[in-house]
């Protein structure tokens, strides 16, 4: 290098930025970390530096703008920011793999994941890993997505499955560490050093746990506990970086390099404040995207007299009436018998007023699909002993139509099914969506059972229901699974 010292490497990272492209008056957005990004850009030129975008996953899922047009402004952003590549998160599996495949091409930049693999073939379904070459350096780079992904997003990995984290970097570390100076794990695989795990029937790695016990990796850069470490946390001689999320900041790690290796470091998150100007190419085009993705979900659908509760610690706690509205909106629209909804799936509420495609969108934002399937009263029986079990404040609450139980000692009594006790023989018809029904949220019981994918909308499916109802006169929440304990 004709640039005396040490080469400055400066890296960007993001993570579960979840459709946030867009910043609002008070800050965040991807116009403001493009700004960013490209003021180091100029600053590290001058010096013979370089600049690495990373993004460690969860870009999918959680504004309806971003939803409606499956994320391709978000992923067109990050192509023109010069993203370099981000990890594979869990809701990137939100949407059947034809829609990652649509992003894959119009993002053109590497889906790290390691140890997304396909069943079938073996081996892994994107790029494992890259080598970025400076010339007087280079950096490897090896994705990493949660194995959590298998119980929480179980319906579109098809005969794709995902494999031991920290056994995949093993197999791939000697290779990498071979080709690259430094190393960097980009890991959708969530911070848990200070608490927090959660409790999920899979086996899964957490980055304090990867950097815990493997050696040879330089730095992870994280995602997937929407983490926000002010200044990375160095474990067992491994920076551990994660940036909160919803495009809120961004993190930035200076790295300095001398003959190959890291000489000196710092760390910080950046809050995307609105003090920092939008890049003038990226809003524009993303604004665009935000007038066609809005122009759909404007449309006023219905009305409600009534405030639709959807309040997360409700409705994975009781049954609330936008969790009654939901589950008959689904028997009104297949017919099922009973319908059965987890309260996780529910994500918003819907204030009193005119209803948009917009708000229900935000209520049921994973694009899940009605499925149908047919179950006995013993199989219903199964399903109602589980929901029993499940504690106040998880995603796996269930919610009804049709039928109704009393909740005592962690059983299901007194079933009725539209009113008559429920016959252990027969066969019902059941409606729930897509997720539940592959087993998602611990209903594994009901995976392979006999049914059908309706491949209709949840959100289509309440939107029908609500311009069915035209006016929400009152919606009272119904107590249907009767908790005799409390
Ligand atoms: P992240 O991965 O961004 O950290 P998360 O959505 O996975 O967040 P939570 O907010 O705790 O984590 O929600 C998990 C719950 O969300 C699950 O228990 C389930 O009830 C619900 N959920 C997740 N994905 C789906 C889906 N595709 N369909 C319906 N419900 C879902």
């Amino acid at each position: 290098s004709v640039f005396a010292g040490p080469n400055h490497l400066v890296i960007f990272h993001m993570n579960d930025t979840h459709g946030h492209v867009w910043g609002t008056e008070d800050g965040g957005g991807f116009a403001r970390a493009a700004t960013l990004i490209n003021q180091a850009r100029e600053e590290v030129a001058k010096e013979g530096g370089a600049v690495l975008f990373l993004h460690a996953g969860d870009v999918n899922t959680g504004i309806p703008e971003s939803d409606q047009l499956d994320a391709v402004p978000d992923f067109l952003a990050l192509h023109y920011m010069g993203l370099d590549a981000m990890s594979l998160g869990n809701h990137e599996f939100d949407k059947p793999f034809e829609v990652l495949e649509k992003q894959y091409e119009v993002a053109q930049f590497p889906f790290l994941g390691a140890n997304f693999v396909n069943e079938k073939r073996g081996g892994p379904v994107f790029e494992p890993y890259i080598i970025k070459d400076y010339g007087d350096f280079s950096v490897g780079i090896i994705g990493l997505v949660t194995e959590q992904t298998k119980v929480l997003e179980p319906i579109y990995l098809g005969e794709n499955t995902i494999v031991d984290a920290e056994e995949t970097l093993n197999m791939y570390l000697p290779i990498v560490q071979e080709k690259a100076d430094v190393v960097i794990v980009l890991a959708h695989l969530g911070y848990h050093a200070d608490g927090g795990r959660p409790n999920l029937s899979v086996e899964f790695t957490t980055s304090d746990e990867l950097a815990e016990n493997v050696s040879g990796v330089d730095i992870i850069i994280d995602g997937h506990s929407h983490t926000l470490l002010e200044t990375p946390v160095v474990i067992n001689n491994v920076i551990v970086a994660q940036a909160g999320d919803n495009a809120e900041n961004i993190g930035r790690i200076d790295l300095w390099i001398d003959d190959g290796r890291i000489v000196d470091w710092r760390g910080e998150v950046i809050p995307l404040t609105s003090d920092i100007p939008e890049d003038p190419f990226i809003k524009m085009f993303t604004d665009a995207f935000y007038q066609l993705g809005s122009e759909a979900l404007n449309e006023v659908v219905g009305v409600t007299k009534v405030y639709l509760d959807g309040e997360r610690a409700h409705v994975r706690s009781d049954e609330t009436n936008l969790s009654n509205l939901i589950a008959d909106g689904m028997i009104w629209k297949t017919g099922a018998d009973v319908a059965l909804m987890n309260g996780g799936g529910i994500r918003a509420s819907i204030e009193a007023g005119e209803i948009t495609y917009r708000d229900i969108l935000t209520v049921l934002p994973f694009g899940n699909t009605l499925y149908v399937l047919e179950l006995t009263g013993k199989d219903i029986m199964d399903v109602l002993n589980y929901a029993a079990t499940i504690p106040d404040g998880q995603g796996a609450k269930l919610h009804v139509a049709g039928l109704t139980a009393e909740i005592k000692g962690g059983k299901a009594t007194n079933v009725k099914i539209n009113g008559k006790p429920i016959d252990l023989n027969k066969t019902y018809k059941v409606v729930t969506n897509n997720y539940v029904a592959a087993g998602g949220d611990g209903y594994t019981m009901l995976a392979g059972k006999p049914g059908y994918d309706t491949y209709f909308r949840d959100a289509d499916s309440l939107r029908e229901y609500i311009a069915h109802l035209g006016t929400i006169e009152d919606y009272t929440s119904q107590e249907r699974l009767i908790e005799l304990d409390q």
